[in-house]
C-alpha cells in the first residue's frame, strides 16, 4: 500500500503514521530523516544535499527522490510505505508520480489529515515542553497538572522561540499556500482521501482504516492468489445464467469495480456479483488487475 500523508504542522500526522506503521506493517518515509541521515552517513547524496544546504540553498528535488528511490528499494518497503514530508508542492508531486510509475508502484492514496487553521493555532502556540526531560504538553489539550510544571519531573516548562504566534501563523500560511494546489492534483487524479484531525486519536485513526482497511484487503487478496493466466472476456450471457444457478451473494470484496452511478450501480450489482464469482473460480484474474480494481473501489468511497 503506498500512501502519501498529507498535513498541516500540528495535524497529528506523526501520531496516526506510527499507528498505520503498526497495522499495516509499512514503512513511514520522512524525507526529513532520509536528508539527516544520508547527511550524517556522508552518502553520495548526503554530500550533495549538505553542499546545498551549506550554500543556503533549498536540496533540489532530484536529490530528494534519488533518495526517496533508495529507501523504497530497501526490503522493508516491498510492500508498501507512508511517504512522509513529500511531496509539498504541485512539481514535487509531478515528479514523484513520474519516479514511481517508472518503477512500476503508483501511489495508491494521497491521505490528507484536515485541520482548521484555529485549530492548528492553538495546538501549535500551546506548546510547552519540560527543560529537564524533554515532555511536552499543550496549555489547551494537554495541561500538565500544575501550572507551568512538569508532571513527570517537575522540571519547568518552556516554549520554544520559534512557537510563537506569529512564527506559526506564517508557518501555516506558508503550507496552505504550497499544498493546496497538491490537494487539488490528488484529487483530480482521484487518489484523495481525507479524515478530520480533529477529535481523539482513537476516532481519527479509525476513519483512517476504515480507508486504508479495504486496501490492505484487496493486496493480501492479490498476492495469496495463485499466478494468473491471462483472463479471456467476461461472457455476460454465462454470467446472466449463473446468476440463477448460483443465487449466494458472492462476498462483497470479490465485487468488480466498474464505476457506476449509484442508481444502476445496484442493480448491475448481483450480475456482477455472479460474473466476479465465475470469474474467481474458472479464470483467476492477474493480480495487478485486481489490485488496481481494490483501488478504484476505494477511491469511490
Ligand atoms: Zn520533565
Amino acid at each position: 500500500m503506498r500512501i502519501v500523508l498529507l498535513g498541516a504542522p500540528g495535524s497529528g500526522k506523526g501520531t496516526q503514521a506510527q499507528r498505520m506503521v503498526e497495522r499495516y506493517g509499512i514503512p513511514q518515509i520522512s524525507t526529513g530523516d532520509l536528508l539527516r541521515a544520508e547527511v550524517a552517513k556522508g552518502t553520495p547524496l548526503g554530500v550533495q544535499a549538505k553542499a546545498a544546504m551549506d550554500a543556503g540553498q533549498l536540496v533540489p528535488d532530484e536529490l530528494v527522490l534519488a533518495m526517496i528511490r533508495n529507501r523504497l528499494a530497501q526490503p522493508d518497503a516491498r510492500k508498501g510505505f507512508i511517504l512522509d514530508g513529500f511531496p509539498r508542492n504541485l512539481s514535487q508531486a509531478e515528479a514523484l508520480d513520474r519516479m514511481l510509475e517508472e518503477m512500476g508502484s503508483p501511489l495508491d492514496v494521497a491521505l490528507l489529515i484536515d485541520v482548521d487553521f484555529e485549530v492548528l493555532m492553538q495546538r501549535l502556540t500551546g506548546r510547552r515542553t519540560c527543560e529537564s526531560c524533554g515532555r511536552v504538553y499543550n496549555i489547551y489539550t494537554n495541561p500538565p497538572k500544575f501550572d507551568e510544571r512538569c508532571d513527570a519531573c517537575g522540571g519547568a516548562l518552556r516554549q520554544r522561540a520559534d512557537d510563537n504566534e506569529e512564527t506559526i501563523s506564517n508557518r501555516l500560511r506558508v503550507y496552505e499556500a504550497q499544498t493546496a494546489p497538491l490537494i487539488d492534483y490528488y484529487r483530480n487524479q482521484g487518489r484523495l482521501r481525507t479524515v478530520q484531525g480533529v477529535g481523539e486519536i482513537e476516532d481519527i485513526f479509525r476513519a483512517i482504516t476504515a480507508i486504508l482497511d479495504p486496501i490492505a484487503e484487496a493486496e493480501k487478496e492479490a498476492a495469496e492468489a495463485p499466478p494468473a493466466a491471462e483472463a479471456a472476456p467476461a461472457d455476460a450471457g454465462a454470467a446472466a445464467r449463473e446468476e440463477t444457478a448460483a443465487p449466494e451473494a458472492a462476498p462483497a470484496k470479490k465485487k468488480p469495480a466498474a464505476r457506476k452511478k449509484p442508481t444502476a450501480r445496484k442493480k448491475a450489482a448481483s450480475k456482477k456479483k455472479a460474473a466476479a464469482k465465475k470469474k474467481a473460480t474458472a479464470k483467476k484474474k492477474p493480480a495487478a488487475k485486481k489490485k488496481a480494481a481494490a483501488r478504484k473501489k476505494a477511491r469511490r468511497r
